[in-house]
């Protein structure tokens, strides 16, 4: 059999040890797993972790030519439609980055974490589609959201008690506005936020594939509250999506997915509830009061819909995380059977991903 280009190269650098897994969308069919040695050029070896891993491994020297620091920058943000833009001229020393994951933020956004840039510049976003909404944050307490009220990308947090401040959401900046030099040193130097909330299915291992597992009754919903869901979850499966889309409407740095059989899918609140077309493939189920982006539902998976993590309610979560009689220093859960993290040919600069060992997805999985 003819082994592709990109695969010979990966067999001459670093030949990888992984699992194969059966995957029934049904749930009906038995999981059988064997060890094989894959080559597949549709992933990038497990040693990746951001597009600019050529970068951080560079010669001091070399590195140093290829970041000499300009004292301006424009950085520009879209949203998904078009609607909404700004751009800025902006000082780079008066930029920071933050991670907050504080549970209100991380409802908002439906990700893991909220991936903030701060900048001390007029807001003049154009367009007049952008919706604002009150909220809170733990650090920052009383906030003003704004969001696209068309597409619902994340756009910005006001902290109303810091005037002049503005929190921009990084997922919908755009890539090629923050330079490469830039993007290396955020990816170091995030400052964090809350980071006990943290998600522990974030950071989920898939443990041995053998062991039964359980399924789980779930509850979730919007940050608002007018939309809410339950399904029946099998545990196993956490699809990390750094597509460009999974950024804009999270604002974060990427959302997770999880696949639940359709038929034990039911929207307990449906209030605001509006299944948006996203993709020439997929929807989403959408609250269009608030914007949380709670479901995707493929064409090609009539029986199958995938709840985004970050809209499980918490006290679920924490079941989900680790399950019963199992310490929460224990991420390699048999529950979790296949994790990945997928659309990495598109994810953004200034994240990296972590020494995890999982399956890298070039595209989506
Ligand atoms: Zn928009
Ligand atoms: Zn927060
Ligand atoms: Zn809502
Ligand atoms: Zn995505």
């Amino acid at each position: 059999m003819a082994i592709p280009t990109a695969a010979i190269a990966w067999r001459h650098s670093r030949p990888r040890q992984v699992l194969r897994y059966g995957f029934c969308l049904a749930f009906g069919a038995t999981f059988s797993t064997h060890s094989a040695v894959l080559y597949n050029p549709g992933e990038y070896p497990t040693s990746f972790r951001s597009p600019l891993d050529r970068l951080n491994h560079l010669p001091a020297e070399e590195a140093t030519a290829q970041t000499a620091e300009p004292k301006t920058i424009q950085l520009k943000m879209r949203c998904h439609c078009g609607r909404c833009s700004m751009d800025w001229d902006v000082k780079t020393q008066h930029l920071s980055v933050t991670r907050c994951y504080c549970p209100a933020c991380r409802h908002f956004q439906a990700s893991a974490f909220a991936a903030y840039l701060a900048v001390s510049v007029p807001l003049e976003l154009t367009g007049g589609y952008v919706q604002k909404l009150r909220g809170t944050c733990e650090t920052l307490d009383t906030v003003e959201r704004l969001l696209c009220s068309k597409c619902f990308t994340k756009l910005a947090v006001l902290p109303l008690g810091r005037p002049g401040e503005i929190l921009l959401s990084l997922g919908s900046v755009a890539d090629n506005s923050i330079p490469a030099w830039l993007a290396s040193r955020w990816q170091t130097c995030f400052e964090e936020w809350s980071r006990d909330s943290e998600p522990l299915w974030w950071r989920a291992r898939p443990g041995p594939c053998a062991l039964p597992r359980r399924s789980l009754q779930l509850q979730g919903g919007c940050a608002c509250g007018r939309c809410s869901f339950e399904a029946e979850l099998l545990p196993g499966e956490a699809q990390h999506c750094y597509c460009k889309l999974c950024r804009q409407m999270s604002g974060s740095a990427a959302q997770t997915w999880l696949p639940a059989p359709k038929e034990s899918f039911r929207w307990t609140r449906s209030a605001a509830l509006q299944l948006m077309r996203t993709t020439g493939h997929g929807q989403r189920h959408v609250c269009t009061a608030c914007g949380t982006v709670m479901t995707i539902v493929y064409d090609s998976q009539p029986d199958c819909i995938w709840p985004a993590a970050g809209t499980i309610d918490d006290a679920k979560l924490r079941k989900l995380d680790v399950g019963a009689g199992r310490t929460v220093d224990d991420t390699a859960d048999p529950m979790w059977y296949r994790v990945i993290h997928i659309c990495c040919a598109w994810m953004q600069s200034w994240y990296q991903l972590p020494d995890d060992g999982l399956p890298r997805l070039k595209f989506a999985g």
